[in-house]
């Protein structure tokens, strides 16, 4: 707990209006049911206050006065945390949505990034650019959360993750300071923002490489999901140039009005193609997945990489997921992945196979808190359901599921961990990573302040360095 958690004090709120360049929302409030709704359904938290942040001298101030009060504090950019931790019981939610400032230097190829943007509003402005960072798949995610996770998404073979392309941040530390870090300056600390999550600040802004991204093939194709077109794809995947990064969604169809109307709810194979490259080699790339099967539906073509993102979307579903990585995905995986989505009655499920390698796994699985450069293939299995009294059947299955594939380990990317306790966490830093968090926690957050997240403690007084 902080060490000021016993001076519960009552904030003048007033007065914190007065102080702050940015809202503040409190119960009672026209907008406080939508400052305190995150993307997934389920957490319904009331927080004592939600401070929409201006800019990082709000950010310092609302960090102190966690600090100061002992109350909670929950750090939100873009709400995508799948274990609710953007929004807390009481206490405190820094929400930086507001924070969206952005300055491009197109001939560097650098962009400085406050984290209220998502990945689409960042993607966009730099792509008139013809330029982009890679982030995830899905336009509405902060870019905040995703990239001290990590950043797996469309460019990852080509460019590796959005830690690869960070090259420097600024970061309100739990003594209220405002630091600016790249590999030079608390390089330490650089090192454990790139994957240790929010563990050890709040980032006010990202410095990212941008990559040319004018010649850009992608989009979406369907495909049927049968036994032999989903392990050909998987093969095809691991064997193509690494412009191309896959994500090949096993699931049942939603509704899209471009799909023919016979596929809706049934199990499709819906991958994400992206060949960040020549437009012909992209072809000549996309050709053997696009020979697996006649495709249902084929959206792969030339086109602006901000495309790739869809538009948001008001969809708040409740969910469950597992996470893990496996060394490949043989015949009787993929039987096991059609069982399992077969059985389930979820509004919708799926099972997600991304092929990984490229310029991710070039760099050293030490360089950055994200340490598991060398592992071939992330799966992630869910359920989306409606109903909270669905919960506890789609829990089993989902559980049941990521047994039924796992290859021997427990290791998993932080960013996609539900609330699924402290040996889970424990395993997305494998080897030395754990350590090592723990003691760069210690220096920046030895009261463990920053806490409602996949949380590293503070080592033990003494312990390391
Ligand atoms: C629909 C969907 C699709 C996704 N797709 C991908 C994908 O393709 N690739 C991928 O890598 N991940 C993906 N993710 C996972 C995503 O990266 C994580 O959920 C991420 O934490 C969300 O970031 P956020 O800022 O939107 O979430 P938030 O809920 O706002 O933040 C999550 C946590 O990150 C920390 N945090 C956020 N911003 C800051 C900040 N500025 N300073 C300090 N701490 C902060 C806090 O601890 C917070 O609890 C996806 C998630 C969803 C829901």
């Amino acid at each position: 707990m902080p060490s000021s958690a016993s001076q519960t004090t009552s904030i003048s709120i007033p007065q914190l209006r007065a102080d702050l360049n940015g809202r503040v929302i409190v119960p009672g409030d026209a907008g406080y049911d939508e400052a305190r709704t995150i993307f997934y359904g389920g957490f319904d938290r009331r927080p004592d206050l939600v401070v929409k942040v201006a800019d990082a001298s709000d950010v310092t101030r609302v960090v102190s006065l966690a600090r100061e009060t002992g109350l909670d504090l929950a750090v939100r950019s873009g709400g995508h945390s799948t274990a609710g931790h953007s929004v807390s019981e009481g206490g405190i939610v820094l929400d930086l949505s507001d924070m969206k400032g952005l300055e491009i230097d197109a001939e560097a190829r650098t962009a400085w990034a406050e984290t209220g943007l998502t990945a689409g509003e960042y993607t966009t402005a730099v792509g008139a650019h013809d330029l982009a960072t890679g982030f995830g798949d899905t336009g509405s995610v902060g870019i905040g959360g995703i990239t001290l996770g990590g950043g797996v998404g469309f460019l990852v073979r080509k460019h590796g993750l959005t830690i690869d392309d960070l090259l420097a941040a600024e970061i309100v530390t739990a003594d209220g300071e405002l630091r600016r870090v790249d590999a030079e300056t608390d390089s330490d600390l650089f090192w454990a923002i790139r994957g240790g999550g929010g563990n050890f600040g709040v980032a006010t802004r990202f410095q990212f490489r941008l990559h040319d991204v004018q010649s850009f093939v992608g989009g979406l194709l369907f495909l049927p999901a049968t036994p032999d077109v989903i392990h050909s794809f998987i093969a095809e995947a691991e064997s193509a140039p690494e412009e191309l990064s896959t994500i090949a969604n096993v699931m049942t169809a939603p509704p899209m009005p471009f799909l023919p109307e016979e596929h809706h709810g049934q199990l499709v194979l819906m991958a994400f193609m992206a060949y960040a490259g020549d437009t012909e080699a992209g072809e000549r790339a996309v050709a053997p997945f696009r020979a697996l099967a006649t495709p249902i539906t084929d959206m792969v073509k030339p086109m602006p990489y901000p495309e790739m993102y869809f538009p948001d979307q008001d969809f708040h579903p409740l969910a469950t997921g597992r996470t893990m990585f496996v060394d490949s995905v043989d015949r009787g995986s993929v039987d096991t992945i059609l069982e399992y989505l077969q059985a389930s009655n979820a509004m919708m499920r799926a099972a997600q196979l991304r092929v990984l390698g490229g310029a991710m796994a070039r760099v050293p699985a030490d360089a950055t808190a994200f340490a598991h450069r060398g592992r071939r293939i992330m799966v992630n299995v869910a359920a989306l359901y409606e109903r909270p009294e669905e919960a506890a059947g789609h829990e089993a299955w989902v559980t049941d599921f990521a047994a039924a594939l796992s290859q021997g380990d427990t290791s998993g990317y932080v960013n996609f961990l539900g609330d699924e306790g402290e040996e889970r966490i424990r395993a997305a830093y494998p080897g030395s990573t754990w350590d090592r968090l723990t003691a760069v926690k210690r220096r920046y957050d030895p009261t463990n302040l920053f806490q409602l997240n996949q949380n590293v403690p503070p080592s033990p007084k003494g312990a390391g360095t």
